[in-house]
């Protein structure tokens, strides 16, 4: 084991560097991850640009104790080096890691939405995270690769969980019309998680191209570009429907309310993540048709990490998503690409790439 690895350590906006730090000792609880793959998520994007005061919620997490620098990255595969000896692990396990770290006591915790722990803390975000050669992960928050899936599909699992939650929090049940609100990699993990728990009509709708060709493999009954008259487009492709929800996943400006406008009486709305800009909601009109409006941020591991793991074992998702992955010292390359829409899929980091 050596004493000093390299790391994508986040100083702030435009100010990533690549570094030789001492690898992590593990606490009590924890397992030393030798990291193979570790995902550029759009919030490393997000804050890459504008800085980490785009989420002070995170940021300033009284859990936290880590108001300095630190190391990126929230969705990373590996090999367990070494293993807490109270842990089911063992050294050379492959596993993935959820994001978020949980108390496992409180309230929330108690009524298994470790999401919402009160002193919920997020690796690459609150701690330092896994873009680096090795990581430190309490062993809570791993899971076992299924055998033969590959680290380059496995390093999805985490957004996928993300997404999974996704379709979990939009109620969607058996029969039911969604519609999708973007087809880039949020989108796909959503549609992936609607398939995998509902049987659901899906229709994705965003601007031409690539994207809208691989939302149909992944199981979309139908894909539509956005226009004047999308409403009635997808009242028409429904048979004179309206979708019983709605999920807004591409952040981009006037979705939410395109969605609320577009959802059945009655119907639901999920909003993916945090948009970009602050929605100017008409409540009245939520009020009178009965429009639920329902949230969702990152995962429970416990349930939608395996879940995730179980999709990417065994359907398409990996290789429709997972771009050829690229080393540290291209991460802010990968970021400029990825804040300009440039990025059709997910790019990984193997930290072995020189
Ligand atoms: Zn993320
Ligand atoms: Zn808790």
């Amino acid at each position: 084991m050596p004493d000093t690895m390299h790391a994508a350590v986040y100083y702030g906006a435009h100010d990533i560097r690549v570094e030789e730090v001492p690898v992590p000792r593990p606490a009590p609880g924890e397992a030393l991850v030798r990291v193979l793959r570790s995902g550029i998520c759009g919030t490393d994007a997000s804050e890459w640009v504008a800085g980490p005061k785009t989420f002070p919620v995170l940021h300033r997490h009284p859990n936290s104790g880590h108001q300095g620098p630190l190391i990126l990255g929230h969705e990373f595969v590996g090999e367990v080096v070494e293993a807490d000896p109270d842990s089911e692990f063992t050294a050379g396990d492959l596993v993935a890691t959820g994001a978020g770290i949980w108390c496992g006591t409180c309230r929330r915790c108690k009524e298994g939405r470790t999401n919402q722990c009160a002193t919920y803390t997020t690796l690459g975000l609150n701690v330092d995270g896994g873009m680096a050669e090795y990581a430190r992960v309490p062993s809570k928050t791993l899971r076992r690769l299924p055998v033969g899936l590959s680290v380059d599909h496995a390093g999805l699992a985490q957004p996928l969980a993300v997404g999974i939650h996704a379709a979990r929090r939009s109620s969607a049940r058996d029969g039911d019309n969604v519609v999708v609100i973007g087809a880039g990699a949020i989108g796909s993990f959503v549609l992936a998680g609607l398939k995998h728990l509902a049987d659901v009509d899906v229709t994705v709708v965003d601007f031409p191209g690539k994207r809208l060709d691989r939302a149909t493999r992944l199981g979309a009954r139908r894909t539509l570009t956005p226009s004047e008259d999308l409403g009635a487009e997808i009242i028409e492709a429904l048979g004179g429907k309206k979708p019983d929800v709605v999920i807004e996943a591409s952040g981009a400006p006037g979705q939410l309310v395109s969605a609320l406008t577009m959802v059945a009486d009655g119907g639901r709305v999920l909003a993916v993540g945090i948009p970009k800009e602050k929605p100017e909601l008409d409540v009245h009109s939520l009020v009178f048709r009965e429009i639920t409006l329902e949230t969702t941020l990152a995962h429970v591991c416990d349930t939608d990490l395996p879940a995730a793991l179980d999709i990417l074992n065994s359907g398409p998702l990996g290789s429709e998503l997972a771009e050829a992955p690229v080393g540290l010292a291209d991460l802010p390359a990968a970021l400029d690409r990825l804040s300009t829409g440039k990025v059709e899929g997910k790019v990984l980091i193997d930290p072995a790439i020189r």
